[in-house]
C-alpha cells in the first residue's frame, strides 16, 4: 500500500446535487480531525432533533451533517471522498453512521444533552508510534521505505468475528444485537451499554481458537511508507488506519512515523538552510579564488574576493532545503577556514620571510588593529 500523508487533493464532481461535505459542516478542506470534530458538535447541537422538535428542515440538515461526518472522519472514506467526490460512494452517498470517530463525537453530545455519558462508546484501535531514520540526502529529496510494525491483524482462522470455524457469533438476546438497552429517564430515552454483550451487539458461544474470540492476533505488518521531500528530525507523518486494529466493530487507530534525519559527513541543516565549511588556502584567501562547493545537487563554483578573512560566511541564496508543502526554499551558508600550510619546503619558508619582510609584520591591517587594542588594555 502506498500512503503519501502530504498529496494534495485531486477532485471530480459528478453529482453538482449533493452539497460538498466540507461546506456542509463550514470547514477547509485541509481541516484536521480537531477542526472536524468541532465543527460538527457544534452544527450537530444546533440541529439535533431533540432540539428542533418536528422541524423538518433541521431534521434533514442534522442528517447532511450527520452523513458528511461519518465520511470525512474515516480517513479511509475521507481519501476516497477527496479524490472521486461523492461519486466515490455511488447514487446513495456514503450513509451509514459507522466508524469510531462518529462514534466519539456522538457520544460526547449525548453527553452534553443527557448529563450522563451513558451512550456507548465503541472502542478504538490503539495509536501506533514508530521511530524512523532516513538519510540525511533521503530527508532533503524524499523516499520509499519499507517499514514492520507489529500490530493485531484480522484473524484468518475465524476472519475477525471471533468464532469457532463452522459456528457464528449469536445476536445478544438481551438487546438483539443493539449493544444498548434503552430506559426512560425523565423526558427523555437514555441508553446504556448492555451487560450481556458487553455492547458487541452479539456472543461468541465458542470462541475461534487461535485468537481465543478476540477476532485479531498479533502479527508483523509490511507498510510502504512514502517519506516526502523536506521532513526534518522530528516530522510526523500520520498514517490514518494503519496503527493498532480495533476490536471487533471498532476502527483502527492511527500510525505516526517519526523521523531522526542521520547526520551527513560535510552538511549540517538547520531548518531549511545547509551549512558547510569548506577550506582554502591563504594564498585563496589573499589572492581571490573560484573554488568548488559541494551542495545537494552537487559541485557548484563559488567566487571568494581577494581578502577573505577566516571564518567569512558567504550565502549561496536558494542552494538550501525546499519545505515539505514546496513553497519555500532554505540558502546555503558557507563558512570558510583559511588553512595555514604545514610541512614547508626550504624554498617555500624562505619566499614567506621575504614576503613578511617586504610588508612588515605590523601592516597587516587585521594585526595592527588587534595589536593597537592590546596595547590600550596593558599599557
Ligand atoms: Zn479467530
Ligand atoms: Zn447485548
Amino acid at each position: 500500500m502506498l500512503l503519501n500523508p502530504f498529496a494534495s487533493y485531486k477532485r471530480i464532481t459528478l453529482a453538482a446535487a449533493k452539497k460538498d461535505y466540507y461546506e456542509l459542516l463550514g470547514v477547509a478542506r485541509n481541516a484536521s480531525d480537531d477542526d472536524l470534530k468541532k465543527a460538527y458538535r457544534k452544527l450537530a447541537l444546533q440541529h439535533h432533533p431533540d432540539r428542533n422538535p418536528g422541524d423538518k428542515q433541521a431534521e434533514e440538515k442534522f442528517k447532511e451533517i450527520s452523513e458528511a461526518y461519518s465520511v470525512l472522519s474515516d480517513g479511509q472514506k475521507r481519501a476516497q471522498y477527496d479524490q472521486f467526490g461523492h461519486a466515490a460512494f455511488g447514487d446513495g452517498g456514503a450513509g451509514g453512521f459507522s466508524g469510531g470517530g462518529f462514534e466519539d463525537v456522538f457520544g460526547d453530545i449525548f453527553g452534553e444533552f443527557f448529563g450522563g455519558g451513558q451512550r456507548r462508546r465503541q472502542s478504538r484501535g490503539d495509536d501506533l508510534r514508530y521511530n524512523l531514520a532516513v538519510k540525511f540526502e533521503e530527508a532533503v529529496s524524499g523516499t520509499e521505505k519499507k517499514i514492520k510494525i507489529p500490530r493485531h491483524g484480522h484473524c484468518e482462522t475465524c476472519r475477525g468475528n471471533g468464532a469457532k470455524p463452522g459456528t457464528a457469533p449469536q445476536t445478544c438476546p438481551t438487546c438483539r444485537g443493539r449493544g444498548q438497552v434503552a430506559f426512560q429517564q425523565g423526558f427523555f430515552s437514555v441508553s446504556r451499554t448492555c451487560n450481556q454483550c458487553q455492547g458487541q451487539g452479539s456472543i461468541i458461544k465458542d470462541p475461534c481458537t487461535s485468537c481465543n474470540g478476540a477476532g485479531r492476533v498479533r502479527s508483523m505488518h509490511t507498510l510502504s511508507v512514502k517519506i516526502p521531500a523536506g521532513v526534518d528530525t522530528g516530522s510526523r507523518l500520520k498514517l490514518r488506519g494503519e496503527g493498532e486494529t480495533g476490536p471487533v466493530g471498532g476502527s483502527p487507530g492511527d500510525l505516526y512515523v517519526v523521523i531522526q534525519v542521520e547526520s551527513h559527513p560535510i552538511f549540517v541543516r538547520e531548518n531549511l538552510d545547509i551549512l558547510c565549511d569548506v577550506p582554502i588556502s591563504f594564498v585563496q584567501a589573499a589572492l581571490g579564488a573560484e573554488i568548488d562547493v559541494p551542495t545537494l545537487d552537487g559541485k557548484v563554483k563559488m567566487k571568494i574576493p581577494g581578502g577573505t578573512q577566516s571564518g567569512k560566511v558567504f550565502r549561496m541564496k536558494g542552494r538550501g532545503v525546499k519545505d515539505v508543502q514546496g513553497y519555500q526554499q532554505g540558502d546555503q551558508h558557507v563558512r570558510v577556514t583559511v588553512e595555514t600550510p604545514t610541512h614547508l619546503t626550504a624554498k617555500q619558508k624562505e619566499l614567506l620571510k621575504e614576503f613578511a619582510a617586504i610588508g612588515g609584520e605590523d601592516v597587516n591591517p587585521m594585526s595592527k588593529g588587534f595589536f593597537d587594542k592590546m596595547k590600550q588594555l596593558f599599557d
